[in-house]
């Protein structure tokens, strides 16, 4: 595996004394794609947590997600989709989007609870949600439904990362066109298994899982990492499932053991202050032999905190150039401690 970085130097004169200052800097190129990550910008990852009481309390009155609203306002899917219209499980409910952004979109709410503090999510909470998901998934491949190719499940997870409601929900959808960056890791992977005759993702597990510099450990035959080129300014955590290549691969067993996974990376990040992340499944087509089915978690934060000043600027948004304020391996270690224990 090859894992390359371009070093940089700044050199600055201090304005008093005219010494000079060096500010090392980093372009690393993602292993598959070449896509380039900066690590840069450095500065002690600790953030301040607001008051979440004041930030909730105003809007639970007027949200659609609420027990008191989410069977009253939100839609039906079509008799020849989901005959009886909503996906319920207990407290939780999947719907059609109303924003959708494929044909095939819907929302699953994570219950009746409107504000649910990060690090009160459990994996039981996130294994019944993507179960949800997977019965509208399930329904959708039944179907035969042209669009049930990539079975996808983002999530949102407070205002920071990109979710205009406070209630806890998960974004689902079914779609034969594969979004940007998947579809370019799909390409990259397909070339690299034409060219070495074995698939990057396994040939990356191994890699990493023998130096350790970034490797988190292990839930079951999913495996936890730190992203060699992180797109998040915190940096990623990458989770890796052995032998699957497609979303409906996926067991029961897999989906607890990511659910779990994902509560450790949620406990070790919001000892730095961070309180928001943004996470995607990475997905294959069903017989997509050369990829494994993966699933990035990025935590969000702020530029300035005091002015809500987005993590995201012209850097990232106009050239997609990210950038990570402190070493890859420097953030490993601060989260191993809490997968070590974990499967
Ligand atoms: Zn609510």
């Amino acid at each position: 595996m090859k894992f390359e970085a371009h070093l940089k130097e700044t050199v600055v004169l201090d304005p008093k004394n005219k010494t000079t200052r060096a500010i090392p800097s980093e372009i690393r190129k993602d292993p598959l794609t070449g896509r380039t990550a900066r690590i840069c910008h450095f500065m002690k990852l600790k953030w301040e947590k607001p008051d979440f009481e004041k930030m909730t309390a105003e809007t639970e009155k007027i949200c659609p997600f609420c027990p008191d609203k989410v069977l009253s306002i939100t839609p039906y899917f079509t008799e020849d989709l989901i005959p009886e219209g909503r996906l319920i499980s207990g407290d939780m409910v999947l719907f059609p989007n109303i924003a959708p952004y494929d044909s095939l979109g819907a929302v699953a709410t994570f219950g009746s609870r409107h504000y649910i503090p990060m690090t009160e999510i459990t994996p039981e909470l996130i294994v019944r949600g993507f179960r949800l998901a997977f019965d509208f998934f399930k329904r959708v491949e039944k179907l035969k439904h042209p669009e049930s190719v990539y079975h996808i499940i983002n999530w949102n997870y407070m205002p920071a990362s990109g979710s205009s409601l406070i209630h806890p929900h998960l974004q689902v959808f079914s779609t034969s066109s594969a979004p940007n960056l998947m579809r370019q890791e799909l390409e990259a992977a397909k070339e690299y298994y034409k060219a070495n005759g074995t698939n990057f993702w396994d040939d990356l597990v191994k890699s990493e899982e023998s130096e350790k510099k970034r490797f988190l450990g292990r839930t079951g035959r999913t495996a936890w990492l730190c992203s060699y080129a992180p797109i998040g300014v915190a940096g990623d955590v990458l989770a890796i499932v052995d032998g699957v290549n497609s979303t409906l691969g996926l067991t029961e067993k897999d989906l607890s053991d990511m659910a779990l996974g994902l509560t450790k990376a949620m406990a070790a990040y919001d000892r730095m202050g961070i309180y928001s992340f943004n996470m995607n499944f990475f997905t294959g087509a069903k017989g997509d032999d050369f990829t494994r089915f993966h699933l990035l978690f990025s935590p969000r934060t702020f530029f300035n905190q005091a002015l809500g000043t987005p993590d995201v600027g012209a850097l990232r948004n106009l050239f997609n150039e990210t950038l990570c304020m402190a070493f890859p391996e420097d953030i490993r270690d601060m989260l191993v401690s809490d997968f070590v224990t974990a499967s």
